[in-house]
């Protein structure tokens, strides 16, 4: 079978270290044959050749948080869109994120097995997905769309076949749902533990679910398949609650205080920061309009989110980037290592997050998040060297090739 080998280029391989020079990076099929010093690659005669054209290789990009079934759109235009559009929609979505250097995912929920299943079998170009399927939300919390008005309108629909509805209260209730979300395939459950940014009855800093209903759907995932629990907490109290649960990772962290930090290293618990996400709701809402409260709790959100985010890395917290794309447009997702640069993190470290350790919050470790031998061909060659530039990741046109599985998507070298 015919090697492919990527020359020309420093290796940024995830793990942290200096760039590789004169190396190059060398697979087969799906797989990574060799990644190391060019010279002491042995040629088997039958190999391609890619330049990557001085600029660099780095493993996939992974986002720990996105929602490839929907994009942000003001209520008026949500009622107008037909169910089955938003399917479309998503394929375009997804191709976006490929674009833009993302090779794999995790859907933070809205995304069925149908989707997933999609692109597994190539009827549409799109990230490896991870699947939350729905999140499990108490009554009148975040996953709630109840309105004021006494009508229910969800940011994405639910309870149709393969997407229950999430709602649930008392332990016996998340029992059951998490068994719910696992039948109709859930690889991670999603579980909304505090209030947020766009839910119209809630705040971000109200804790939702007891420690007890947490503890059950903490073990009802571990004890059925091994299977992890990620959960939305924005307040403190919300997110010491999740730890203690033993919840794998913790999606936005905003109100961090030192006691959630230090539970949060005794535990291992992943922060997932998605600094885009209050930021771009910013954006937007100039935009596309939005609930008055909704940038209001933005507002509020911006600044102790970042001091939050800050903290939690000095302090030595697993932090693995996410983004939550689909609250703002796909495709910008590398925005977010620039703003984890602003918040102390080096451009390597950024990387790192975007790479290794957010393969590590997907568990998903042994086959994607680095450039080494065994592992799969997820692999991305962008312009010039992000170390020097870390914000040139944002501009789509800056990702030259992107690699999946082995299959290239994206080619703009040879263009
Ligand atoms: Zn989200």
């Amino acid at each position: 079978m015919t090697k492919t080998i990527i020359n020309n280029a420093r290796v940024i391989d995830g793990l942290g270290s200096e760039p590789l020079q004169e190396s190059i990076v060398v697979f087969e099929s799906n797989k990574l044959v060799y990644v190391g010093r060019e010279e002491e690659y042995e040629m088997s005669g039958d190999e391609q050749v890619i330049d990557a054209q001085g600029g660099t290789v780095l493993p996939g990009f992974i986002d720990s948080h996105v929602h490839v079934m929907m994009e942000y759109d003001a209520v008026q235009k949500r009622l107008e869109t037909p169910f089955s559009f938003k399917f479309y929609q998503a394929a375009e979505y997804m191709k976006k994120t490929l674009n833009a250097g993302i090779t794999s995912v995790r859907d933070a929920l809205g995304a069925d097995l149908g989707v997933k299943k999609a692109v597994e079998e190539g009827l549409v170009a799109g990230p490896r997905l991870q699947l939350s399927i729905n999140a499990l939300t108490i009554t009148g919390g975040h996953g709630d769309g109840y309105t004021t008005s006494g009508q229910t309108v969800e940011l994405l629909q639910a309870d149709y076949p393969g997407m229950p509805d999430g709602r649930a209260d008392g332990v016996e209730e998340v029992r059951k749902k998490v068994r719910e979300m696992l039948r109709a395939g859930a690889e991670v459950i999603k579980v909304h533990a505090t209030g947020g940014v766009l839910s119209a009855t809630d705040h971000p800093e109200f804790t939702q679910f007891s420690l007890d209903e947490l503890k059950v759907i903490v073990e009802e995932a571990e004890f059925r398949k091994g299977i992890k629990v990620m959960a939305h907490a924005q307040g403190a109290e919300g997110i010491k609650q999740a730890v203690k649960a033993g919840i794998h990772s913790i999606e936005h962290g905003i109100f961090l205080d030192d006691e959630a930090i230090s539970l949060m290293k005794e535990h291992g618990t992943f922060l997932v920061p998605t600094l885009l996400a209050p930021v771009s709701v910013l954006e937007m809402a100039e935009e596309l309009g939005m609930p008055e409260s909704a940038v209001q709790k933005a507002k509020d959100a911006v600044d102790i989110h970042r001091e939050s985010v800050a903290k939690a890395h000095k302090a030595g917290v697993k932090i693995a980037m996410g983004t939550d794309a689909g609250v703002m447009p796909h495709g910008r997702n590398l925005r977010e290592l620039e703003l984890m640069t602003q918040v102390g993190l080096t451009p390597m470290e950024a990387i790192v997050a975007t790479t290794k350790t957010a393969a590590e919050c997907l568990r998903w470790e042994d086959k994607v998040g680095t450039l080494e031998k065994g592992k799969l061909a997820d692999i991305v060659v962008v312009k010039g060297n992000p170390l020097a530039d870390i914000a040139s990741l944002s501009d789509t046109d800056t990702i030259q090739l992107v690699i999946k599985d082995g299959k290239i998507e994206k080619d703009l070298l040879t263009q």
